[in-house]
């Protein structure tokens, strides 16, 4: 298969195969990445609904972690298919990986794909290890959604509203809300399909995008405040930077998954180039976000320090001091490069 090429038609009559063939009463465990963020929930509970119309009748849905669904997720189709990561099936059948570019994205439960019948991978990262037995692998999709739609087209399920809300979901929070690079004719002709089912795109942006708690927005202007600009880093392409810790959000009464929003004002600035939100996840532990607009690939720099992503947006889990993180990604800035400096 040549590099960035999507599914083969082998893989696809693979992954339908996977699925037709699941013995009567097969169990199924659907599994999204670490921290699940739009498109991981929303492409899960999309192919969860679809399995449901198919007539799966033991199926569970789960994320490694705490249990938590952050709160502007919590209004989603097909959110009764979630359980805890400690009840999902210890040997499914059938186990399905959503979002995921890597093993390690699967935190605990990473051995169901030793224990499962079949493991099939639906996913859009370019840095994808192709860790399943099945590999539904798009790196030019502009979401795992895209992927998701299209293996459900090919079982023949319709599009139904629940299904669609939980596409559009995933597929306007990985393209930024159709504004990043991804966002082809095939993107908009996929919003379309699913808007045709009657979802309601304004009361889902402002529910996914536009709502947070006013503790939220008051600690986002402390985070903003201790913003850094380095100029001169990437080559002259600059970087800016900022950090939040537990003790931010403990003060603030928040919950982590609040911070997400964060990188977005913090990539807004006009002399960087690269941006970066440090985001304190245990005492010596930190979830880091980086965002190009083009002059560094970000996700050389996130692979370099055992993360992974796209060249817009990548991340990686840092330890040791909030400067010792900043230190490490200054350093691998310089590798990144894509463009040269400004002379
Ligand atoms: P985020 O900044 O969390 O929105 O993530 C941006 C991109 O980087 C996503 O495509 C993630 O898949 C990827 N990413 C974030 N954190 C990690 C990590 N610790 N390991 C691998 N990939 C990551
Ligand atoms: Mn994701
Ligand atoms: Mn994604």
């Amino acid at each position: 298969m040549p590099p960035g090429a999507g599914p083969t038609e082998v893989e696809w009559a693979a992954a339908v195969a996977a699925v037709r063939d699941l013995p009567p009463d097969g169990r199924v465990q659907l599994i999204c990445h670490v921290n699940p963020d739009g498109d991981a929930l929303g492409s899960m509970l999309a192919f969860g609904l679809g399995l449901r119309h198919r007539g799966v009748r033991q199926l569970r849905a789960t994320f490694p972690g705490p249990p938590e669904v952050p709160e502007p997720f919590r209004g989603l189709p097909g959110l009764d298919l979630l359980v805890p990561a400690t009840e999902a099936y210890p040997d499914p059948d059938l186990v399905v990986c959503f979002d995921a570019a890597s093993e390690s994205r699967l935190g605990e439960l990473v051995d169901r794909l030793e224990t499962a019948g079949t493991a099939l991978v639906l996913d859009h990262h370019a840095s994808n290890t192709r860790f399943g037995g099945v590999n539904l692998v798009d790196p030019h999709a502009a979401a795992t959604s895209v992927v998701v739609e299209e293996l459900l087209a090919r079982l023949g399920v319709p599009l139904d509203a629940g299904i669609a809300e939980c596409l559009y979901v995933a597929l306007s929070t990985d393209t930024g809300s159709f504004r990043f690079e991804a966002t082809t004719p095939a993107v908009h002709a996929m919003a379309a399909r699913l808007l045709a089912t009657g979802i309601r795109p304004g009361d889902i942006s402002r529910r996914i995008f536009d709502t947070r708690p006013f503790g939220a927005v008051r600690l986002f202007g402390e985070v903003l405040g201790r913003a850094r600009l380095e100029p001169a880093a990437a080559g002259g392409h600059g970087l800016v930077w900022t950090y939040a810790t537990l003790d931010d959000l403990t003060r603030h009464d928040q919950r982590p998954y609040v911070l997400e929003a964060l990188i977005d004002s913090v990539r807004c600035t006009a002399e960087a180039d690269v941006s970066c939100v440090v985001k304190q996840t245990g005492p010596d532990g930190w979830a880091v976000s980086m965002r190009s607009k083009g002059a560094v690939d970000v996700s050389r720099v996130a692979v370099a320090l055992g993360g992974g992503g796209h060249r817009f947006a990548a991340g990686f889990t840092g330890h040791g001091t909030v400067e010792e993180v900043v230190g490490s990604i200054r350093a691998e800035l310089g590798a990144a490069l894509v463009t040269p400096g400004p002379a």
